[in-house]
């Protein structure tokens, strides 16, 4: 099949979460089994360019029409890997692909407006027409209905972000939908992402229980109205991780590689990470987060555990990369005021290569979200024999199971975490058996796209 993807995010190239990773698992192994894939992203200005392979112009003079004007991109080409991947830069005055960064700018609704004006354009023009159009995200909703006569998939990553904005966005892409994607709870604004979910012959998202989750009231975040009318069009796909890419045995950012078979030597990544850190090089259990803070990620939970960890004798380390001032501040006088401990460690920023050494030192691995659609960091953490401990919420529900893999809690409180946070530390400390068994069911179970991408794949040949 030939499959065209369009988002805001793919790794390693343009990444704040995973999204991009979805991309480019997904991609890779659709493409691994025989199909043809392009992807098709903003050129902004803070594109990793060194990720990208036989980089070109495709076409100098890509005309894209918006506010009734006609205006100038360039389109490139260029391969991740031997996926096929299709960069639109606009010439549009606003610069809307010039800003630095990829999401959080006043006019984040008119520059993913135009990317789909342009995206759609192009895929229009094309000269052989797409089997699938695969959609991902507000950003990119409203490309459904502008492409009536192609087949589109479109795929809720995280309901929390709709794309609220006013009617008028519609005249500048001359797309008279409003009535049909007004919002359910603000009659007054339209829903860009219920255009994907009103308009695209199949709508995923990105686990079986967060499936069911947004369907009610609890879980819907005002859409449940829209997603229970469109029902029958919904599945729940668990999203997988990039088995090569996050690999233990060869991945080349960290000291020492391991597997299932030689597990031992997961402890020497530990004592290198404690020794870069300047922590404390002791055999004490270490615990980490990586995470964007954000609501959904329960950071009061991460703070909480944080401290209740070292009072248990244990080193925490967190990763966390912040967009808003108030939480960045928050975190930052968390981390003075914990400056001389010798067992925590702050980074309040992204870091990819950091989050690998990480993932590979880390005993205990903790996700407390609020909700969360599918989760990949349990995933990796599980794949680099570090043992989840999770809120039993969406995906996170679906991939840790207790006494076979991680941990969990149930409430969103300090009292259940503590519960889970305290027998998963005296399994570390008393039963050494039982934790090894964790971690080699974590890395031996298969949490790769292999499975999840057939599922695709089934659910496009269905619509063909
Ligand atoms: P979300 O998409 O909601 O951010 P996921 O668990 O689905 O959460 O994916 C997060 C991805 O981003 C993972 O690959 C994780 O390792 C990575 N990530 C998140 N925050 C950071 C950070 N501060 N530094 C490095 N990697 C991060």
């Amino acid at each position: 099949m030939e499959i065209v993807h369009v988002a805001a995010e793919l790794a390693p190239i343009a990444k704040v979460g995973g999204l991009a990773d979805v991309l480019f698992g997904l991609s890779r192994a659709l493409h691994a089994q025989g199909h043809h894939i392009e992807i098709i992203l903003p050129k902004y200005d803070c594109l990793d360019l060194s990720g990208i392979d036989e980089l070109e112009v495709l076409e100098h003079d890509f005309s894209c029409c918006f506010q009734k004007k006609h205006y100038h991109n360039t389109l490139w080409k260029g391969k991740i890997g031997k996926i096929d991947l299709i960069l639109i830069e606009s010439h549009h005055p606003s610069a809307f692909f010039e800003r630095g960064t990829i999401y959080g700018c006043d006019d984040d609704l008119d520059r993913f407006a135009y990317f789909c004006k342009a995206s759609a354009t192009y895929i229009q023009q094309k000269d052989s027409p797409p089997d699938i159009v695969h959609l991902h995200d507000w950003h990119t909703a409203l490309i459904a209905p502008l492409l009536p006569g192609t087949k589109t998939i479109f795929t809720i990553h995280n309901l929390a972000y709709q794309g609220h904005s006013p009617k008028t966005l519609l005249d500048k892409i001359e797309l008279p939908i409003a009535s049909s994607i007004t919002d359910d709870k603000n009659p007054e604004e339209i829903n860009l992402l219920k255009a994907g979910i009103v308009y695209a012959d199949a709508v995923t998202t990105v686990s079986p229980t967060y499936a069911k989750e947004i369907l009610s009231p609890e879980g819907g975040e005002n859409m449940q109205d829209t997603l229970h009318q469109h029902r029958e069009k919904i599945t729940g796909i668990i999203n997988g991780i990039d088995y090569t890419y996050w690999n233990p045995e060869t991945d080349t950012k960290i000291p020492f590689n391991y597997s299932a078979t030689t597990i031992a030597i997961k402890q020497k990544n530990k004592r290198a990470l404690q020794h870069k850190l300047s922590l404390t090089e002791a055999d004490c259990p270490l615990v980490s987060v990586i995470t964007r803070l954000v609501p959904q990620k329960g950071p009061s939970l991460i703070k909480h555990a944080l401290k209740h960890t070292l009072k248990k004798g244990g080193q925490f380390i967190l990763i966390g990369s912040t967009s808003d001032q108030d939480t960045h501040d928050e975190f930052y006088q968390l981390k003075c005021e914990l400056a001389t401990s010798k067992n925590v460690h702050f980074e309040l920023l992204y870091n990819e290569t950091l989050s690998h050494e990480v993932f590979a030192a880390s005993d205990l691995f903790l996700v407390p979200s609020i909700f969360e659609p599918c989760g990949l960091t349990q995933m990796i953490a599980m794949r680099y024999g570090s043992v989840p401990l999770v809120r039993f919420t969406g995906g996170l529900a679906d991939t840790v199971f207790p006494k076979v893999n991680g941990y969990g809690f149930g409430p969103p409180t300090n009292a259940a975490i503590d519960t889970a946070l305290d027998q998963a530390l005296k399994d570390w400390t008393e039963q050494p058996d039982t934790w090894k068994r964790l971690m080699k069911n974590g890395m031996e179970h298969n949490f790769s796209w292999n499975i999840p991408s057939k599922k695709y794949v089934a659910l496009y040949s269905n619509l063909n």
